[in-house]
């Protein structure tokens, strides 16, 4: 070894001490946050070879600062169910990070939700929003009211109690709520009248995913879905492989996944099965996606009625048999770990060639190394799902500008950011010696503008 490589890997090796020392203390501050932990392990790992080569991050104390959200917020909701009878939900609120813009992320109704989940989608979404390009911080709330089998009244009456407690935390300029899980524009509608109630203005830009009429961007209820799918498009296209003729598995079958559908299928895809947290359907001729929309978007419905209309679909009753199905491209839209490394083994077996993650960190690290590991095309979802939070900045854009843009001139904006997103995350793994890993280079490229901004801001 020379002494160029040597001083090399002193740096690297103390890049890596610190990471481990860094890691060791959010675990030591953060006992049972079992998903915020492998959201920061996943980064912070992949962050060695650029805390090597720039040590002012260490100095800077980056990690430290970015490890610690700016602001968490946790609140009662009480609310009358249609029975009168008073019940009470838990609402949170992170403010993680505001180097780059106001917070900005999804609000979740989902009874998993706990602080944990709310500040691993937090931690995520600040490098997610980095990556688009556009001047927003990463922000995540929810609560753990189960939107299903609630009347619209009950949904109505709770988030108007949310949002009684979450305005004063909120607005256009400081923290920008949208959907995510459980939340679409029925609930920021409700959430919307409640602010603006409360405020005494219309302030449009305070929520992302509104309704046409008040102020909502067209492609904004498409762009998560479709923005995958554009990404997946471009890593193949480098690849010289195509979702024209291939056979596709998309999970869940909610807002993302119905989009990424459409998408993939508008490419010449056949995608052969769908699932919700009860079973899976797969339709060896391809998926009837019109009837998807109906029983999610209008009737909702459990998927299990798909084969009820298409007798020769199969349904299966564990949503995870999903992953056993033969398919060229995978992508899990549905929730977070819903591969871990046994199933990728599966997906291995079975030939997939490509995974796409639309949901939120909906594999686990060991599922990560196996795709590396066996060179199957991964697009991290980082990258691959920010489409939708870009989309809401364009959202944002319009509403400032008190202007609507067409559908075509979002699509386009969307088309462009995702393959700028690809673009700069392929660079950033080559840059840091891990070329065509996505995983990192997403992670090094979101990081590294983050770190940037907050060392010309000061310690805060
Ligand atoms: P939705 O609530 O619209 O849909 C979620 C879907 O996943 C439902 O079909 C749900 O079924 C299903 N599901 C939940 N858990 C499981 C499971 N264990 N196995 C199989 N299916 C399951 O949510 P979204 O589509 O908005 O979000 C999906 C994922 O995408 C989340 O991880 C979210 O954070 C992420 N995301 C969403 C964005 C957006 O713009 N909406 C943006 C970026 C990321 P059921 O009805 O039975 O619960």
């Amino acid at each position: 070894m020379n002494t160029i490589e040597a001083t090399l890997q002193s740096k690297r090796e103390t890049a890596k001490q610190y990471v481990k020392k860094i890691y060791n203390a959010t675990e030591q501050r953060n006992p049972h946050e079992t998903e915020f932990l492998q959201a920061v392990k996943e980064i912070v790992d992949s962050l060695i070879p650029v805390l090597a080569r720039q040590p002012q991050y260490m100095k800077s104390g980056i990690l430290e600062r970015l490890l610690e959200p700016e602001k968490v917020i946790s609140f009662r909701v009480p609310w009358v169910d249609d029975q009168g009878n008073v019940q009470v939900n838990r609402g949170y609120r992170v403010q993680f990070n505001s180097a780059l813009g106001p917070y900005k992320g999804g609000l979740r109704f989902h009874p998993s939700v706990n602080a944990s989940i709310v500040k691993f989608l937090g931690f995520e979404q600040i490098f997610k929003n980095s990556l688009t390009g556009q001047p927003i911080g990463g922000g995540k709330g929810g609560s753990d009211f189960d939107p299903k089998g609630k009347s619209d009244m009950e949904i109505m009456r709770f988030c108007q109690s949310f949002m009684t407690e979450l305005y004063q935390h909120i607005g256009p300029e400081t923290d920008v709520p949208a959907g995510d899980t459980g939340v679409n524009a029925r609930e920021i509608g409700y959430m919307f009248g409640q602010y603006k109630k409360l405020r005494g203005a219309f302030e449009a830009g305070v929520l992302t995913g509104k309704g046409l009429e008040y102020g909502g961007s067209l492609a904004r209820k498409e762009a998560t879905g479709y923005g995958l799918v554009y990404f997946v498009r471009e890593m193949m296209k480098d690849n010289d492989l195509d979702f024209n003729g291939s056979n596709v598995i998309v999970s869940g079958s909610g807002n993302v996944s119905i989009y990424a559908m459409e998408k993939a299928m508008e490419f010449g895809a056949k995608v052969v099965a769908c699932s919700d947290s009860n079973g899976c359907i797969y339709d060896e001729n391809g998926i009837n996606l019109d009837t998807v929309k109906e029983l999610k978007e209008e009737d909702n419905e459990r998927i299990s009625a798909y084969a009820e209309k298409h007798p020769h679909a199969q349904y299966l009753e564990d949503c995870n048999e999903i992953w056993s199905i033969p398919c060229d491209i995978a992508l899990p839209c549905a929730t977070q770990n819903e591969i871990d490394g046994k199933t990728a083994e599966t997906l291995l077996t079975n030939g997939v060639k490509v995974v796409g993650e639309g949901a939120n960190m909906p594999s686990t690290i060991e599922a990560i190394d196996m795709y590396l590991d066996n060179t199957i095309l991964f697009a991290p979802a980082k990258a691959a799902n920010a489409g939708g939070v870009a989309v809401s900045a364009l959202e944002m854009a319009q509403n400032s500008s008190k202007l609507m843009w067409s559908f075509e001139k979002v699509d386009a904006r969307l088309q462009e950011i995702m393959k700028d997103i690809y673009q700069n995350s392929m660079q950033a793994a080559s840059d840091y010696g891990t070329p065509g890993n996505l995983a990192a280079g997403a992670n090094i490229a979101g990081f590294v503008k983050v770190a940037d901004a907050m060392i010309e801001q000061g310690v805060i």
